[in-house]
């Protein structure tokens, strides 16, 4: 697997130069050291900082690669976003595609009803995905305007007839409908590889349809990104259980939702919202899906349960608690708003939080209207740290950046939140959540930088901690991105 190669000039593990070969770290010292134990070995001259390279513990690598594919609309005002929308329907026919738009602004997009027909066939995504802008056109051909799955909502205007916005599973029809075909998948997850190389990460936990189990098994047979994957729970067939995928990937668990987001309020609350009516949108009732989730767990299959608000949290932690111990631990993915006492009962029931700081850039006004009157315990990043809860830390990309810099920053400023308790994680926490704790929440050690360990490393030049992206970043040894300036001149 290519010739060794000596790094030397940046600090790693406290020495000077680190030699990779055949994908792993072969040996760390000096220079000289090194080049009399690997006679031949290629110098590479770079200076800053080599680190461990990161993990994403939540995104999805499929949605991700298709979303860097389309007009992204966060934040745009009104009459721009109807400028590049109408520019962008001129230049190709089929599906017009978007995302990122806030719920404000799609509501004003869906409100020009003129447009909406004139952008036909259209499919915009809110920024957190649980709300699509569509025309009344598909609405009709996909029969959302005579019959609304359950846990999802068509909204209809002063006519009565649909506007195009749909809700939760009323917007699954629609997304499936104008999703690229199937060869482009593969393209997609490659796409999202890459752009995820340039900010340091090495490997991710993804949540995938089939389609998109299939288009990662494909994609890490080429490219060095370890991927542990979640399906969609109800879409797992009968006597399957986990299974590697490629080398570098595999099918450790199943997904499902109890609740929406706190954007649209349709996440799941124990009380009302402090500024909206309603107590949000259960998506599944407990006996609907316990049957199925006790089955893939006798399987071996870890589960995992979306749950945004507390009443959602509470549901999730009494449907895994009780469920048989697997590998990979069971999880509860974000957990922005929890009950009292919640950290402990996680700790104790060897539950996984997986927390994704970021949304705070798109949360916090959101959190502090809706839950004024409750915020001490939303985004409780500080009471799971102190209640020894296992944590990994991700992005939910595309709902928001990968990159880790952007994540530490809102991990260790989570204090902003308010409500009179310390939710920020100190550094040494949040960085450890994208690479050990991810590691743990697959039931896996991480490697340190040693001899043996896999070459999965980036250089900075002092750290994301500081905002910086890296500089070089190494997976499986291989050079998978390197900025302009990595290599200093001799
Ligand atoms: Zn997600």
């Amino acid at each position: 697997m290519g010739d060794t190669v000596i790094y030397h000039g940046a600090e790693v593990a406290g020495h000077r130069a680190i030699a990779l070969g055949g994908g792993r770290v072969l040996g760390l010292g000096s220079r000289e050291q090194l080049q009399g134990a690997f006679a031949g070995a290629l110098l590479r001259e770079v200076r800053g900082q080599f680190r461990s390279a990161l993990l994403d513990g939540h995104l999805h690598l499929l949605a991700y690669g298709r979303a860097l594919g389309e007009i992204d609309l966060a934040g745009f005002e009104t009459a721009a976003a109807k400028a590049t929308l109408r520019a962008a329907r001129c230049a190709a026919p089929g599906w017009l595609r978007g995302r990122g738009a806030s719920a404000g602004l799609l509501a004003e997009l869906a409100a020009d009803a003129d447009l909406v027909r004139e952008l036909a066939p259209l499919r915009i995504w809110a920024h957190d995905l649980h709300t699509l802008l569509s025309d009344p056109g598909s609405v009709r051909q996909m029969g959302l305007d005579r019959e609304v799955p359950a846990g999802g909502a068509v909204e209809r205007g002063p006519d009565g007839l649909p506007t195009g916005l749909l809700r939760e599973t009323a917007a699954s029809p629609l997304a499936k409908a104008s999703e690229e075909d199937g060869g482009g998948a593969e393209g997609a997850v490659a796409r999202a590889i890459r752009e995820l190389w340039r900010h340091g990460i090495v490997g991710a936990v993804t949540f995938e349809t089939p389609e998109g189990v299939r288009a990662v098994a494909a994609a890490t047979r080429r490219l060095p990104f370890r991927a542990y994957v979640y399906q969609t729970g109800d879409s797992i067939g009968r006597g399957t259980g986990p299974h590697h995928l490629s080398g570098r990937a595999a099918l450790v668990g199943a997904k499902f939702f109890l609740d929406g987001t706190l954007g649209s309020r349709t996440a799941w609350l124990k009380e009302p919202w402090a500024d909206a009516p309603g107590i949000g949108l259960p998506r599944h009732l407990p006996a609907e899906i316990r049957p199925r989730m006790r089955s893939l767990a006798r399987r071996g299959f870890s589960l995992a349960v979306h749950a945004i608000g507390d009443a959602a949290a509470e549901t999730a932690l009494a449907l895994l608690g009780p469920l048989s111990p697997t590998d990979v631990p069971h999880r509860i993915e974000h957990l922005q708003l929890v009950p009292e006492g919640f950290a402990e009962r996680l700790r104790q029931a060897d539950i996984t939080a997986s927390v994704q700081p970021c949304h705070l850039a798109q949360d916090l006004d959101d959190a502090r209207r809706g839950w004024a009157d409750r915020l001490g315990r939303a985004y409780p990043y500080h009471a799971f740290a102190t209640a020894g809860v296992r944590m990994a830390l991700g992005s939910d990309a595309p709902v928001e950046s990968p990159s880790p810099a952007l994540g530490l920053r809102w991990a260790t400023q989570a204090d902003d939140v308010g409500g009179g308790r310390r939710h920020r994680l100190d550094l040494h926490e949040a960085l450890s959540g994208y690479r050990e704790g991810v590691y743990a929440s697959v039931g896996r050690l991480a490697p340190g930088i040693a001899a043996g360990a896999p070459a999965d490393l980036a250089l900075y030049a002092r750290g994301p901690e500081y905002g910086e992206e890296p500089l070089l970043v190494l997976s499986e040894g291989q050079e998978v991105f390197r900025a302009d300036e990595a290599y200093v001149e001799q």
